[in-house]
């Protein structure tokens, strides 16, 4: 599990995130913290990105320069409603990604994920897919959305959130274990609603103002 599973440490990153877990951070601040550490952490998630050479002129010279490879084209998947926190904060990195959506609620009783959107683009099988939630808690809806978009047979599938608990990590690494997760902090463990605790509450919510 440790292998699949980076933590980000960037300061600014920690630094925002205890920010937005405070209870008294606004719903604007909440939203602005949420999208500035979104862009950070796509700087990370592309870090793999391969490039190739392109003949430029620039205005003293022709140069061979790097480029991104036009064939490695990415889809943002947003599970909702929280996901799009950290959709906005991607696309303004990376403004050419197309974007997908999955509506997953989870059900307050038994916790299991029920689909009631899903939009991604035709040419998915020709593209890598990064999916994003900003709290993997029990996992249900991550191992669930991931599920449903591994019958598209995209290229490739990472997992981005910002907080995760144990037992949803273990819960996504074990039925996905081929599914890379990237994350800023990974806290203490789940309440009995399926809440992370520390955590930062519900993000939709706090996003949102829907409290
Ligand atoms: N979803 C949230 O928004 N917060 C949690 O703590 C768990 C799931």
């Amino acid at each position: 599990m440790e292998q699949q599973v980076t933590l980000i440490k960037h300061p600014l990153i920690q630094h925002k995130l205890t920010i937005m877990r405070k209870v008294e951070t606004s719903t604007a601040k909440f939203r602005s913290l949420l999208k500035e550490i979104s862009l950070l952490l796509a700087y990370e998630v592309t870090r793999d990105l391969p490039l190739r050479s392109e003949l430029i002129k620039t205005p003293m010279a022709s140069m061979h320069a790097p480029t991104l490879a036009p064939e490695k084209k990415l889809v943002i998947v947003s599970i909702q409603r929280a996901g799009q926190g950290i959709l906005d904060g991607m696309l303004e990195l990376i403004p050419s990604a197309r974007v997908g959506h999955i509506g997953l609620y989870r059900d307050p009783n038994t916790f299991i994920p029920i689909e009631y959107y899903f939009k991604v683009p035709q040419d998915i099988d020709k593209r890598n897919v990064v999916v994003v939630d900003p709290m993997l808690a029990t996992g249900n809806s991550a191992v669930a959305a991931v599920e449903r978009l591994k019958s598209t047979n995209p290229l490739s599938i990472k997992f981005i959130c910002l907080l995760a608990a144990p037992e949803g990590l273990k819960h996504f690494c074990d039925i996905h274990p081929d599914v890379p997760i990237f994350t800023a902090a990974v806290d203490e463990k789940l309440d009995e609603n399926g809440y992370i605790i520390p955590g930062l509450g519900d993000a939709g919510d706090r996003m949102f103002g829907t409290l």
